[in-house]
Parts: structure tokens; C-alpha cells; sequence
């Protein structure tokens, strides 16, 4: 630093060493420089007479101002740069990047140098210098596992440094992520077997390690959403992902994604390491009277939802590819699959068990997200899991719904204006029914007929041992919507 400073211009006073007196050090100068090991600063600091005007600097990458306390001028510089020598040093420094703290003087010195100065907080210190670390010793420890694997096989380090340069060159242009290459990178898992069988068992735990951080960065690189449309191509890609040790959440829709559907996909993405969204308008589970062929669809939009709430995969697959032939299985889950929507959709529930099923079987071990805005569906689903031992876990997450009570519905497009405003009316009778339990289906139906253009279909309350559920379905103009409320007990 000293040499480097005097380079660049600056009238350096000869440094004082580990014997001498440092009391006056900060007599008669614009900046003292703590060159110490770490553990030394707070006592070499604290043995210098503070001055008024003397910035006290010290250039521990770890540290942070606290150990200058006595000094009314404190700062903190920490050159990015390994000093093996003061020659090497002195050059190294200059262009080079800097932590800085505290006082604003040592950004003088930064420019003197021609480097950048870097804003580290007190409270980041430690971090920055772990970063530092890892950068420069680690890079160097693993240089020496290269020297001695090379070694091993009779071949020079001196061969691999210059692919050691150009990694370098390829993260500054592309990034860590988008730079990995090699097995990890490329899922082939046993190139890397045959590597550990060959390593020395001391060599061993690092590489392992290693290969570890580099799935990490698969995972990362992935900015992108992937659409599949093969049962095949995702079932692979969800093992891979299982395969690297990360868990995978699924949020099985039907399409034309709203925030209801994001609501899950995000849930998912804080407790799973990938999502996956499956958008499929499943025939199996409409009667030959209802909206198959004019239900909403916009995959593009999909995608681009499913990218902003956190989704790895979308699964989109075209109905050859769930229903190749005619369907001779199904999925029948007797009892909670009756009554309320299995009343009016009789052959409903066997198409979504159905499904869902498939659903489940292509993708694998993972925690399913369903919406309790079809509760009853919810229900069946969790049914089905328990009685076939799917390795599923499901999750039901709580109905969205629109500013003024609508629940979002994919369906709820079909609603012209004056249709969308009296919709309203099964979020109101919910309300009115919770709020009188013992008369809920009169009051909901009641509610309901308080808007003529408006049908009942059901108005109906569950009663489990904790709570009571409230469930309405109707029909406004062509378009049949459901909601459902719960009330603990
Ligand atoms: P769908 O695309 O309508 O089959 O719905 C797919 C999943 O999203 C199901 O688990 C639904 O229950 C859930 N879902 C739909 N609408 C909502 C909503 N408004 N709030 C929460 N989840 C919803």
C-alpha cells in the first residue's frame, strides 16, 4: 500500500514496525494506516493518540469500525487484491476494487489508485470477506487438488491452467450459472462415478463438495421456465431435480392462470426447491352439456404467470398425449365425492381422480398444491392419495379472491358486466350464512334470491369435528360458479 501510495504521488512516512512506539503515529498526518495482522488492530488502534484530524484506517478485510473506537476519524479500506509480495502488491493495487467504511478520506485513496470502492456495512463485513476468501484461497486450494489429481495421472498443473483462465473469462462474460459446463451441468451421473472411483479417498470429500455447488448452480441457471409437453420428458425432468436432492412442488391446473393459481405456484415455491404447473383442460371431467370447448386458454399467458410466481416447469401436455386411446380406467372415490358437486356433475369426480392420478404418476414423489376454492375437490384428492399410497403430499391453500369478495375463477371471463356485478351475491350469502350457522342454507338461499338474474344450484354447510364449511354453487346467466367458506367451530 505504502509503495503504491508513493507511486501514485503521496508523501508516505517510513511504516513503523512491531517494536516501535506508536503513541504519536497519528501526529502530523493525514491518514494512518493499521497494517496489522486482524487480531492486532483493536490494540495497535487503541494505542495511538487520537488527533481531530488524522483518519485511522485499517485495512482488515473482516472487520469493521468498532476496533478504531477511540479515533473521532475511523475507516476501514480492504483492497479485493492478494499482496504475496510488496512489488506484486504495489502494481495489484492499483485498478484494484475496495471495501471502504467510515470516513469518506479513503475514497481519496481508492481514486489515487485508480481502483472502485466497494460500500461494505459494518454488519456485512464478514460476509464480504468470506466472499474474498473463497475467491482467492479456496480458488487456490482446489488449484492444489488439480496439482496433485494431475499429478496422480503424470500430467503437469501447468496443462490446466490455462482452462483455469478461461473458466475465469467465461463467468466475467456469462455468469457462474450460465459458465458451468462438464457432468454435473449435463445430469451424467456416472462420468462423475467413474471420477470418484478414481480419486484417492482423501480427495474425495472435495470433489464431492464441489459437485455439489455446481447442482446448486443448476438449479439457478434455469431463469427461464421449461415447457414440457411429453409424459416421459417430464417425469425425467422432475427426477432429475429429485435426483440433484431438491423437493418438487406440483400445482395441477386446468389453465388461463389468475392469481388464485399463483397463490399456490407461490406457496409451492417457498416450500418445494422446483414447481411444477400442469395446464391441462382434462375432457374426463366435463358432461357433454358443458364448457369443454369454449373454456379459456392462453398458454402463453400461462407460462409468463407461472415464470412470475416462481414456477420451474410447466407441464402442457396435448390430449393425445394423456388420452392416446379410448380411456377404459377410471378413478372412482366413493363417498366424499358425493352430494353437492358430485349431485350436479355426476361423472365430474371420476375425472378429476382420474386425472390427477395421471397427474401424480408422470410426475413423482412431491407436495400438491390444491386451491380450497374447490373444496370438495380437495377432499376427494386427499382421499385418493391416502387409499392408492401416492408418494404425495397434498397441501390446500385458502381461496382468492377479487376486492370485492369474487372468488377468481378461470370461468369468471364468461361474466358479462351486469352478470360479474350480481356474481357478488355467493360471496355475500357465505358471509350471511356464517354469520348464522344454525339457519346457514336458509339464509344463503335467501341471499342469493335477492338477485333475480342469479340461480341456485345448492346452498349446503359440512359440519367436520372442528369447523363447519359452507359450500354454494349457481349458475349466473350461462356460467356456473361455486365458493365456499369455512367457520371454526
Ligand atoms: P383450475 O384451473 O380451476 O382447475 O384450478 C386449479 C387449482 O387452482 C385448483 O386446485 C383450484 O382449487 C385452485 N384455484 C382456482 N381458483 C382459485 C382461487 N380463487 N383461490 C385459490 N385457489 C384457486
Amino acid at each position: 500500500m505504502a509503495l503504491a501510495l508513493s507511486r501514485a504521488g503521496w508523501d508516505v512516512v517510513p511504516a513503523l514496525g512491531r517494536d516501535d512506539d506508536v503513541e504519536d503515529a497519528a501526529a502530523g498526518v493525514d491518514l494512518l494506516v493499521i497494517a496489522t495482522p486482524d487480531a492486532s488492530v483493536a490494540d495497535v488502534a487503541a494505542a495511538v493518540t487520537p488527533s481531530a484530524s488524522t483518519v485511522v484506517a485499517h485495512l482488515a478485510g473482516s472487520l469493521g469500525l468498532d476496533v478504531l473506537s477511540s479515533h473521532p476519524r475511523r475507516a476501514a479500506l480492504h483492497p479485493l487484491v492478494a499482496l504475496p509480495s510488496a512489488e506484486v502488491g504495489a502494481d495489484r493495487l492499483r485498478g484494484a476494487w475496495f471495501a471502504v467504511a467510515g470516513d469518506p478520506f479513503v475514497r481519496e485513496v481508492v481514486d489515487a489508485l485508480g481502483g472502485h470502492a466497494l460500500d461494505v456495512r459494518d454488519e456485512d463485513r464478514a460476509a464480504y470477506h468470506a466472499a474474498a476468501c473463497i475467491a482467492s484461497n479456496h480458488l487456490v486450494a482446489l488449484l492444489g487438488q488439480v496439482e496433485r489429481v494431475a499429478a496422480s495421472a503424470g500430467l503437469p498443473l501447468d496443462a490446466y491452467l490455462d482452462l483455469v483462465r478461461g473458466t475465469v473469462d467465461n463467468v466475467a462474460h456469462l455468469g457462474p450459472a450460465a459458465a458451468l459446463t462438464g457432468p454435473v451441468a449435463r445430469g451424467d451421473w456416472e462420468t462423475v462415478a467413474r471420477h470418484l472411483a478414481s480419486l484417492d479417498a482423501s480427495e474425495r470429500p472435495a470433489y464431492e463438495a464441489m459437485a455439489d455447488a455446481a447442482l446448486r448452480l443448476t438449479s439457478t441457471s434455469r431463469s427461464d421456465v421449461e415447457v414440457l409437453d411429453t409424459i416421459a420428458g417430464f417425469r425425467k425432468a422432475l427426477d432429475r431435480e429429485r435426483h440433484a436432492g431438491r423437493t418438487v412442488g406440483l400445482v395441477p391446473t386446468m389453465g388461463y392462470l389468475h392469481d388464485g393459481h399463483a397463490s399456490l405456484i407461490r406457496r409451492a415455491a417457498a416450500e418445494c426447491d422446483v414447481v411444477a404447473v400442469t395446464v391441462f383442460v382434462n375432457p374426463l371431467q366435463f358432461a357433454a352439456n358443458e364448457d369443454l370447448s369454449t373454456y379459456p386458454r392462453d398458454l402463453d399467458g400461462d407460462v409468463r404467470l407461472a415464470r412470475e410466481s416462481g414456477a420451474s416447469f410447466v407441464f402442457a401436455p396435448p390430449l393425445e398425449e394423456m388420452y392416446p386411446g379410448k380411456v377404459l380406467t377410471s378413478v372412482h372415490v366413493s363417498e366424499v365425492s358425493e352430494g353437492l358437486e358430485g349431485a350436479s356433475r355426476p361423472t365430474h369426480f371420476d375425472g378429476v381422480a382420474t386425472v390427477v392420478a395421471k397427474l401424480f404418476n408422470a410426475s413423482g414423489e412431491c407436495r400438491a398444491y390444491f386451491g380450497e376454492k374447490d373444496w370438495q375437490q380437495l377432499q376427494v384428492v386427499r382421499a385418493m392419495v391416502r387409499d392408492l399410497s401416492f408418494p404425495v403430499e397434498i397441501v390446500g391453500c385458502p381461496i382468492v379472491r377479487e376486492p370485492d369478495g369474487l372468488a377468481m375463477s378461470s370461468r369468471n371471463v364468461y361474466l358479462s358486466p351486469e352478470e360479474r356485478v350480481a356474481a357478488t351475491v355467493l360471496h355475500r350469502a357465505l358471509q350471511a350464512g356464517a354469520a348464522d350457522i344454525a339457519n346457514a342454507r336458509v339464509v344463503m338461499a335467501a341471499t342469493v334470491a335477492t338477485e333475480p338474474s342469479v340461480d341456485l344450484d345448492y346452498a349446503d354447510v359440512v359440519e367436520t369435528d372442528s369447523a363447519y364449511r359452507l359450500l354454494i354453487a349457481a349458475r349466473v346467466g350461462r356460467t356456473r360458479l361455486i365458493d365456499n367458506q369455512g367457520v371454526a367451530k
